[in-house]
């Protein structure tokens, strides 16, 4: 296993992370599991919708040219269309039928006037008086117009929102074809650490395997928690031959230089080979990405907001795509920077910042710590704001490129 002389671009490490994924085999679950995941195959239509010419209103169906008279016009009303009911007379010339929002319209008629262009007739209940001309289709919803039998509904790879899940549903089908959850399990190691509810002593409290698993669960993973490895490199191996079943292995910590930093060797015992080490990336440079079979191992620098920052620009990508889902790069919007940063070229910086609307604008400001073990400013700030790897100044104003934050609660 060599280490990579190379630092490699945010965009490229991430380009060969996704290289490595591909969706998990489909499942068929409800529609309420499928909630943000993508369809597994293409879905046609089981029926047509709607599956008769309906009315978009309360109001009268007519035929459109009895209004080409004087108005208002004098219409006798044969029976009362609801939704959910067949009409059953024809509509003549001179005659309507009151109609529901969603009802079918009758035979005969070719438009629908609304309620409130109309009036009752005093002395003649069977009838009424349209206010206005209105031509033919006029508030009517075309037969098919949500979906037609035998046509593509929805395509493989759309995600599925809660209206997708609606034609869905109104199809009849509760249940759908998704790329099953990405099974992900989380190691964090380190000789120092300790679990939140022990007494910490001179160590510390592991934060990452608890914020990794939740973050992984809001991706729509499944986290497995594996608890804490000792810094030998028996233990973290140890640990990682615990790993069949997963597609997913993140752990974190112990990707650097230092003394104890056995994940690498530890992969490479267990016959992960590694794909790349090290990213021009700040917070979370010594990120490592290996493969056996179909799992995926990535090694997640130490530092809480170093594994938070490289779980949203590289971690929640790969559970995207293996979620079928297409759109898997991190969201970007436009934003300008409120101050001035300056660093020096070579790795690209992810700023953590809050930003706020004015005069149609987002602007960004960086919050005062911006060191990895930080967590406060992690825990402020509504963005990353992207400084790329290139430059060494941004000037106040500077048209800027910001990541939403989706840990932000
Ligand atoms: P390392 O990469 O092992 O040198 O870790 C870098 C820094 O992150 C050290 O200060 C560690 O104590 C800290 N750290 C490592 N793992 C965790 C964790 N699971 N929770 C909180 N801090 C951690
Ligand atoms: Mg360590």
């Amino acid at each position: 296993m060599s280490d990579a002389p190379e630092l490699l671009p945010v965009e490229e490490a991430r380009a060969r992370i996704l290289g490595l994924c591909t969706p998990l085999p489909t499942e068929w679950v409800p529609g309420d599991d499928a909630l943000g995941r993508a369809l597994a195959e293409d879905v046609p239509a089981r029926r047509t919708l709607p599956p008769w010419d309906n009315s978009a209103m309360d109001g009268f169906a007519v035929r459109a040219q009895d209004l080409a008279a004087p108005l208002p016009v004098r219409l006798t009303v044969g029976e009362t269309v609801f939704a959910g009911k067949r009409p059953t007379r024809e509509v003549v010339p001179g005659t309507c039928a009151r109609i529901m929002t969603g009802a079918p319209l009758p035979p005969g008629a070719d438009a629908v006037v609304m309620r409130e262009r109309t009036r009752a007739v005093p002395d003649a209940p069977d009838a009424v008086e349209i206010l206005e001309a209105v031509g033919p289709g006029n508030f009517i919803r075309p037969r098919g117009e949500d979906a037609k039998e035998g046509a593509l509904l929805l395509r493989r790879g759309t995600p599925l929102g809660i209206p997708e899940l609606g034609l869905l549903w109104a199809q009849g089908q509760g249940t759908v074809p998704v790329p099953r959850r990405p099974r992900v399990a989380v190691l964090s190691t380190g000789d120092e650490l300790c679990r939140v509810d022990e007494p910490p002593g001179d160590g510390i409290v592991d934060i990452n395997a608890p914020a990794l698993a939740l973050a992984v669960r809001r991706a729509g993973g499944v986290p497995t928690l594996l608890g804490i490895a000792r810094d030998t490199r028996e233990a973290v191996q140890e640990a990682l031959s615990r790993v069949d079943g997963f597609d997913v292995v993140l752990t974190s910590a112990g990707v650097s230089v230092g003394d104890h930093d056995f994940v690498k060797d530890a992969l490479e015992a267990l016959g992960v080979e590694q794909r790349f080490w090290r990213v021009a990336i700040k917070p979370g440079k010594p990120l490592v990405v290996g493969q056996r079979g179909a799992t995926l191992f990535l090694g997640l620098p130490g530092n809480p907001t170093s594994s938070l920052v490289t779980f949203e620009l590289f971690v929640r990508p790969a559970l995207r795509r293996l979620l079928g889902l297409e759109d898997v790069e991190p969201p970007r919007v436009a934003g300008r920077l409120e101050g001035r940063l300056s660093k020096a070229p070579g790795l690209a910086h992810f700023v953590r910042v809050t930003a706020t609307w004015r005069a149609g604008e987002l602007w960004a400001k960086p919050l005062g710590t911006q060191t990895s073990g930080a967590l406060r400013s992690a825990a402020a700030a509504t963005h990353l704001l992207h400084f790329p790897r290139a430059d060494s100044s941004l000037t106040d104003g500077s048209h800027v490129e910001l990541l939403p934050l989706s840990w932000v609660a």
